[in-house]
């Protein structure tokens, strides 16, 4: 059984007032590189994005907790609590603390409630910061774009002309920092 639905079983088996939440709040659950994040939570599209790289390494556990975090952001938004800078690590608490929640109800869900509990112990304002979030993405879309093979020499030009465009007053930094306001991810693993 793919790794996902094996998570979603283990929502429903184990949780099920979490798998309703799941299955209310999100739209779908899509796997494919995210850069920078395990997942990520889109707004825009109401989905729950899972990197594949993140579904590779770790169990059903793992997934199914990142999940239910991803399912309780989209719930906060739908009650107009936006993602923005001063509220986030707030957001970030809730969100994890339902995680360890769900993490506990499971037989094999030790070590994923282990790791809940050291990320909210880790919990900071300027883990949360749009500079933070956009130094992330930048060094994750790098990995992402070895990942799918892209050769160094065209990352090494894809980073030129994206530096200049910042230096010369374009958007990229700033639409990455929009972009991140819009956007709850777990940068964990
Ligand atoms: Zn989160």
């Amino acid at each position: 059984m793919p790794r996902v639905e094996e998570a979603l079983l283990l929502i429903r088996t184990y949780d099920p007032v979490s798998y309703r939440r799941v299955t209310h709040e999100l739209e779908r659950v899509r796997v494919f590189v995210v850069p920078g994040s395990a997942a990520v939570y889109r707004e825009s599209l109401g989905t729950c994005q899972v990197d594949e790289r993140y579904v590779r390494d770790s169990s059903a556990e793992f997934i199914a907790s990142t999940i239910v975090h991803e399912a309780t952001h989209a719930r906060l938004a739908r009650c107009g609590i936006a993602y923005e800078q001063k509220h986030r690590v707030r957001i970030e608490r809730v969100c994890t603390r339902r995680q360890i929640a769900f993490a506990a109800k499971l037989p094999n869900g030790e070590e994923a409630c282990e790791q809940a509990q050291d990320q909210l112990a880790g919990f900071s304002p300027e883990v949360f910061t749009n500079q933070a979030f956009a130094e992330r993405e930048d060094r994750g879309g790098v990995e992402a774009l070895r990942y799918l093979g892209v050769p160094e020499w065209l990352i090494r030009a894809i980073l030129r002309v994206r530096n200049a465009r910042i230096a010369f007053g374009g958007g990229a930094a700033g639409a990455t920092a929009k972009m991140s306001s819009n956007n709850s991810s777990l940068n964990h693993k």
